[in-house]
């Protein structure tokens, strides 16, 4: 009896360690994998395109904007070199973004007509195809992450003004008192503007000054180690806007596309050409009906297509393997890119 019973015990041990071995084995396999991918993880981001000129920017705002863009894209590359998703990092890069007075977007947004501050955002997974968007909300601190409560949690794509903060409430987001989005600098954009306007009687956003008081829409495009794509904007519009203008940036395709067979992109500019260009989708579709590069497609879409309407501004983009884009028509773009290796760019400048 003792003799079988030692000999069942001898069985067991045997067994549990080739399993253990097994599983080691497995472990193994898995990390090689990961160690695979994470060759291609890389993040973009943009805070906005315009003129943009070295002899208009002192120093130190210079340095200011350039430590912002630096902070925002590192906490978004963080994320990705920890493992987690494109959309978790998208986020988190444009909330910063969103809560400095220095782009147009969440506290810095500009001024509509009426002195109010009316906030767009959008968001795109590129391996669902799935969206969410908000336009001309006035009480959310950071729109993008409505836009992504859109997404996840609601059956639609894009919810509008009172209707949008309706939903903001009942999913517990905070409401800011109006007063938080209010920057001197953006209010006295907005007085000349008007001052102009009394001038000329009727100024369109042709004129210079005002397409130039507008910059600082910002966006966050990102390749994941899973192999994910995402995209997402997030702005305070065009001075001066009114009728509830809504620009191209909740606009799905136009502003914002992610798609994991091609790219994602996030534009910035003159939103009224860049609804009309369908510009994010245009270079998506480009690279999957022509066969063409990102480069190539952004360079097509941005140098060509947008002025040929008489619109400007530039795109900020990632493809599925990591190659980017930051490709704009005017005299400057705020932009920063960091890959895998965690190599930085920061450019303001062409
Ligand atoms: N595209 C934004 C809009 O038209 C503005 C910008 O990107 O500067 O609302």
């Amino acid at each position: 009896m003792k003799q079988i019973l030692t000999l069942l015990i001898g069985f067991f041990v045997l067994f549990s360690c080739k399993n253990d071995n097994l599983s080691i084995s497995k472990e193994e396999i898995s990390s090689k994998k990961e160690e695979k991918a994470v060759q291609n993880f890389g993040i973009v981001i943009h805070g906005g395109a315009g003129t943009i000129l070295k002899k208009n920017m002192s120093d130190s705002l210079e340095t200011a904007y350039k430590e912002k863009l630096k902070e925002a894209i590192t906490t978004g590359h963080t994320i990705l070199k920890n493992g987690g998703t494109s959309i978790e990092a998208i986020t988190a890069t444009i909330n910063i973004m969103e809560d400095s007075p220095l782009f147009n977007s969440g506290k810095g947004a500009v001024f509509t007509h009426e002195e109010t501050n009316e906030l767009d955002a959008s968001i795109m997974d590129g391996a669902t195809l799935n969206a969410g968007a908000v336009a001309g909300v006035k009480h959310i601190k950071n729109p993008i992450n409505l836009a992504l409560e859109v997404m996840n949690n609601s059956p639609h794509v894009l919810l509008a003004g009172t209707g949008a903060e309706q939903f903001a409430r009942e999913q517990g987001f905070e409401m800011m008192d109006p007063s938080y989005f209010y920057t001197e600098k953006r209010f006295q954009s907005l007085q000349k503007v008007k001052a102009k306007e009394k001038q000329n009687k009727s100024v369109s956003f042709d004129d210079p000054f005002i397409k130039n008081s507008k910059f600082g829409t910002v966006g966050c495009v990102a390749l994941d180690q899973h192999g994910n794509l995402a995209a997402g904007t997030s702005t305070g519009g065009m001075t001066n806007k009114r009728w509830n203008r809504i620009g191209d940036s909740p606009i799905i395709g136009a502003g914002t596309y992610a798609n994991n067979a091609t790219c994602a992109g996030s534009s910035t500019g003159w939103g009224e050409y860049f609804i009309r260009a369908m510009v994010a989708h245009d270079i998506s579709a480009m690279m999957e009906y022509k066969g063409i590069s990102l480069q190539e497609a952004a360079q097509e879409v941005i140098q060509n297509k947008v002025p040929a309407l008489g619109g400007d501004g530039g795109i900020v983009a990632i493809d599925k393997d990591g190659n980017i884009a930051m490709e704009f028509n005017t005299a400057g773009m705020y932009r920063a890119h960091m890959n895998a290796e965690g190599e930085l760019i920061i450019k303001i400048y062409k």
